[in-house]
């Protein structure tokens, strides 16, 4: 646990997200983990085209497939069997036992989605819950309730109760509401385990490498 992460895999299952966009998703949890990641490598994964997929069984394929510290974004719905708390929705998912997280990009897509505004925020909305399935790779835990951060967004750390909302409202609700940048609560919390600070950009930029 808590091995190589300064270096992160993403892996794309599926098309819904081209790959330059995969890039744009890479470069955003680059910069909101500026001086913890140091390095992103971005995979495909192909596999058979799946309408659903158990969230576990995904992170511990991944886990076997790709070293240390992973993420996972794929087009299908992942499903949860048991109540296991820490799949804190079927939007994303952790597995506590090794550092994969796995995002579904399948209720995250507009009612439609015929513009390039509609296909932005499909993206927008992908980072922002990688962005919380990644913070919790690192030990960053939920907000039982909304917590700003500084420019008056979200926190990506924040949850909210899904049940409230149904997906489509919680999307709206909470996914749009986070910002990119962490809460002080949560920036501590990675200043004082990892040692945060802030590399050029020029670096971030060099170390997103397609593999
Ligand atoms: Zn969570
Ligand atoms: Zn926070």
């Amino acid at each position: 646990m808590l091995n190589n992460l300064s270096r992160l895999n993403i892996v794309r299952i599926g098309s819904y997200i081209t790959y330059s966009s995969l890039q744009k998703i890479g470069a955003g949890i680059l910069n909101a983990f500026r001086g913890i990641i140091r390095e992103i490598n971005l995979s495909h994964y192909d596999s058979p085209v799946v309408d659903s997929i158990d969230a576990q069984l995904l992170t511990m394929i991944l886990d076997e497939q790709y070293e240390g510290h992973v993420l996972g974004i794929t087009d299908a719905d992942l499903k949860t069997e048991d109540e296991d708390e820490f799949y804190n929705s079927i939007l994303g998912g952790k597995n506590p036992r090794n550092d994969v997280a796995v995002v579904s990009t399948k209720k995250l897509a507009p009612r439609q989605m015929t513009s390039d505004r509609q296909y932005d925020l499909f993206v927008d909305r992908t980072l922002k819950v990688a962005l919380h399935e990644v913070g919790h790779n690192f030990g960053l835990i939920d907000h039982a309730s909304y917590q700003s951060a500084r420019g008056g967004r979200l926190c990506p750390m924040s949850r909210g109760e899904i049940n409230k909302f149904g997906y489509r409202g919680y999307v709206k609700v909470v996914v749009d509401g986070r910002g990119m940048d962490f809460c002080d609560d949560c920036l501590s919390f990675l200043e004082n385990i990892y040692g945060f600070n802030q590399p050029s950009p020029q670096l971030l930029k060099d170390s997103l490498v397609a593999a």
